[in-house]
């Protein structure tokens, strides 16, 4: 499937709860669910709608995949991946998710959404290990060095997005040397560091049927 490419508040109000994708007017009373809670449609305000369990499951699924940005492909991929790796296949999906290097240049703080991360990464501004980066889904992994470009470290955009982000907690899996612009991967990203409110479980269960 395709990328999404229309109005994302409605990907928030069909999922009702704040997803977070536009950045600053996400945390202001312009966001769309303070307004409209209900989900976007002709049917969007009827109440009380009781989801199948099959239904609870997809919607979770769909959360976690707008909340990261990735296509539906791009998702069930990883969640074949989470699948093979030792341990849990809902955190190791998570973890997956979290690798992305869109998802860090935003944990760190250089955008406002993994929107904007995603575009930031695709025009070239950070560097992994010394190499030039620019595939939102690339996979940090433990040891990376993860880089602001030295031509990009004096642009207004990162130094507005650092000070205001600057109340973001830094996971621990990532350590942070904001004066240089440079970040470390130093673990793999454990499901307590994810602060998102998914319930992988769901989709595992999903996935499984
Ligand atoms: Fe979601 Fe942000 Fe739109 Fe609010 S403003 S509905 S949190 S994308």
């Amino acid at each position: 499937m395709a990328r999404y490419t229309g109005a994302v508040c409605r990907l928030c109000r069909r999922e009702g709860q704040k997803l977070f994708l536009k950045g600053d007017r996400c945390y202001t009373d312009k966001c769309a669910l303070e307004h409209r809670s209900y989900a976007p449609g002709m049917h969007g305000n009827a109440r009380n709608k009781k989801l199948s369990e099959y239904g609870v499951q997809l919607r979770e699924k769909q959360k976690a995949r707008r909340y990261y940005g990735v296509s539906e492909k791009q998702f069930s991929h990883y969640f074949e991946l989470a699948e093979k790796r030792q341990g849990q296949a809902g955190e190791n999906l998570l973890a997956i998710l979290e690798s992305r290097m869109d998802n860090v240049a935003y944990r760190l703080g250089f955008a406002m959404s993994r929107a904007e991360a995603r575009q930031l990464v695709r025009h070239g501004h950070f560097t992994v290990n010394g190499k030039k980066v620019d595939i939102p889904s690339y996979q940090v992994k433990t040891g990376d060095v993860i880089e602001l470009k030295e031509t990009s470290r004096s642009m207004d955009k990162f130094k507005g997005s650092l000070e205001a982000n600057a109340s973001r907690v830094v996971p621990k899996w990532l350590e942070f040397d904001q004066a240089n612009k440079v970040a470390k991967v130093v673990a793999v990203p454990a499901r307590e560091d994810i602060d998102l409110p998914i319930e992988e479980h769901l989709i595992v269960e999903l996935y499984s049927k």
